[in-house]
């Protein structure tokens, strides 16, 4: 099964993302986890990606569609996928699913999570991340605090807040989301793959309570 997480930054795709990965043993594929990778490992299209990243703004496509197409080569993917972060343009949406239609394949279910603005930046901003490559937990000052102050409860890294959570970078990163948002959940409502979720303060919802509804959805269909 293939599993679009649609949504701003900050809406809880990747926290969301982890459950169904672990609970369906559907891998979790995030284009921005690529791009840290990337922007680490190597020198020439790292610092490329890293220009746009570290602004906000979208990484070209082109270089989106490459990397995250040799991703879904990879052997692991065999299940399917859960993408996160991945279609975010409605050019992204098509080429994925050129890409899919190879294996004949195709997009199952499209999640679009959906949180007022205001929230997404108090979010973001009490982000910290554990910065170990092999862990990468992510914590909420508010909701989710690690147990001991600035340390990761699962490996005991110490936090950090990445480089484009800061408050600036977040309105721009809104901005950009919302610039192509409605075109992306057309695409997916059109194919009859859309399921919307409302988070925050308006449903009180959680991530975790929606991780588990979803969990017991899906189980029921596979
Ligand atoms: P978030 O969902 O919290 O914004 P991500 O880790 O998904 O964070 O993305 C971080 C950055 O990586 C984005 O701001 C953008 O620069 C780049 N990026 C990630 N996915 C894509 C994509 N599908 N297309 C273009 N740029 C992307
Ligand atoms: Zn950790």
């Amino acid at each position: 099964m293939f599993i679009v997480m649609l949504g701003a930054p900050g809406t809880g795709k990747g926290t969301i993302g982890g459950i169904l990965e672990k609970e369906l043993g559907i891998v979790r594929i995030s284009s921005g986890d690529i791009f840290r990778t990337y922007v680490k490992k190597d020198k020439e299209i790292g610092k490329k990606i890293e220009d746009y990243m570290s602004k906000g703004l979208l990484v070209p496509d082109e270089l989106v569609v490459q990397l995250v197409g040799n991703r879904l080569q990879e052997s692991d993917v065999i299940n399917g996928a859960i993408l996160d972060g991945f279609p975010r343009t409605e050019n992204q949406a098509k080429e994925l699913d050129k890409l899919l239609s190879k294996g004949n394949n195709k997009v199952n279910l499209a999640i679009n999570l959906s949180l007022p603005d205001n929230e997404v930046i108090a979010r973001i901003s009490r982000r910290r991340c554990c910065p170990n490559k092999e862990c990468g937990e992510i914590y909420n000052l508010d909701f989710k605090p690690p147990i001991r102050d600035g340390l990761c409860d699962k490996c005991g890294s110490k936090l950090v807040q990445r480089q484009d959570d800061k408050e600036e970078t977040i309105k721009r990163r809104l901005e950009v989301y919302h610039s192509t948002a409605d075109e992306l959940i057309n695409y997916y409502k059109n194919q009859n793959v859309l399921k919307n979720i409302k988070l925050g303060s308006e449903t009180n919802l959680t991530s975790n309570d929606v991780g588990k509804v979803l969990v017991e959805e899906l189980k029921a269909t596979i």
